[in-house]
């Protein structure tokens, strides 16, 4: 398996799994294995159809390609113009900041001193893209890279963390590294102050279950991913094994298809997901991304930087 190979995995496997969760989005665990059905359209989303995870991943990585690189203004004046298009999904937190009025690089800011409640899994959501292209600038590069596009939205430190140790797993996985292997080092890359609570829900014993917070928080969030990829062998599994979590299904499910995509490679993904998966991108005309869309952003952004 080549490095494309695994960035096209990352970047298609983080939509694939966002389409697939979005109809069980704050459902009971266990409801996609029940209905046996998958990629079906329901509460308002059509078979295939990605939701504000992958829309604003999309986003991202436009905005890294276009300017060669990562200019935070352009990333959050695209996060405003989306918003300002009423997409059918937008986190809570996230359409307060980019709603506000205030400038990029005070909003989120300002909203986390007023709120003191940031830590959602917003920012890790829509990471596959920034995650692939950086991986050519080394560990402090692209969690650096990580924590800069995580603070346009979030203002709280868990969030940019939890998103830097996403993006440095996959740039683990994509030189061919065992992402479940590297965890205790890349936790020694985390801030110190926020090492121990992630130690905990990345840790080999750390199950769902265990989770002290809804999956819409950023740490039972990004714990459940590497769950899901602990505790299967493909990447159907992953994936579906996050979707019957329950909760926060697309965006697990979109978490644990990064890391599974940039691990299994693209040929992994079921073509059945595949072929109906599309990406709207409200705000941006009538432009709508199919699975050839994604893999052609991912090849490109996997030309990467160094
Ligand atoms: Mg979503």
């Amino acid at each position: 398996m080549t490095r494309l190979d695994r960035a096209i995995g990352a970047v298609l496997g983080s939509a694939a799994g966002d389409a697939l969760g979005a109809p069980y989005e704050f459902g009971p665990a266990g409801e996609l294995t029940a209905r046996g059905e998958e990629m079906r359209g329901c509460g308002g989303w059509d078979p295939g159809e990605a939701t504000d995870d992958t829309q604003m991943a999309v986003l991202v990585g436009e905005s890294l390609l276009e300017h060669d690189g990562l200019e935070l203004a352009d990333v959050f004046g695209r996060f405003q113009r989306w918003a300002a298009a009423a997409p059918k999904d937008i986190g809570l937190q996230t359409e307060d900041v980019l709603t506000s009025g205030e400038a990029w690089d005070l909003a989120a800011a300002l909203h986390f001193q007023i709120n003191a409640r940031a830590a959602g899994n917003g920012s890790l959501m829509r990471a596959s893209t920034s995650a692939v292209y950086f991986a050519a600038a080394g560990r402090e590069g692209t969690m650096d890279a990580a924590r800069r596009i995580a603070a346009l939205t979030h203002g709280d430190r868990a969030a940019w963390e939890g998103t830097a140790v996403l993006h440095e797993l996959v740039r683990v996985t994509l030189d061919g590294g065992d992402p479940l292997a590297a965890l205790p080092e890349v936790l020694g890359a985390v801030h110190p102050d926020h090492r121990a609570r992630y130690g905990v829900v990345l840790g080999p014993d750390w199950h769902p279950g265990l989770a002290t917070e809804f999956n819409g928080a950023v740490w039972p969030c990004l714990g459940s991913a590497v769950w899901a990829l602990r505790t299967t062998t493909g990447f159907a599994g992953a994936v579906r094994a996050a979707v019957d979590l329950g909760g926060d299904t697309d965006t697990v499910a979109a978490v644990t298809g990064t890391l599974a995509g940039a691990l299994y490679g693209q040929a992994a993904i079921p073509p059945e997901w595949t072929a109906p998966l599309h990406v709207p991108l409200p705000g941006y005309g009538d432009r709508v991304l199919d699975a050839e869309g994604l893999r052609t952003l991912a090849r490109s952004l996997a030309g990467g930087r160094a």
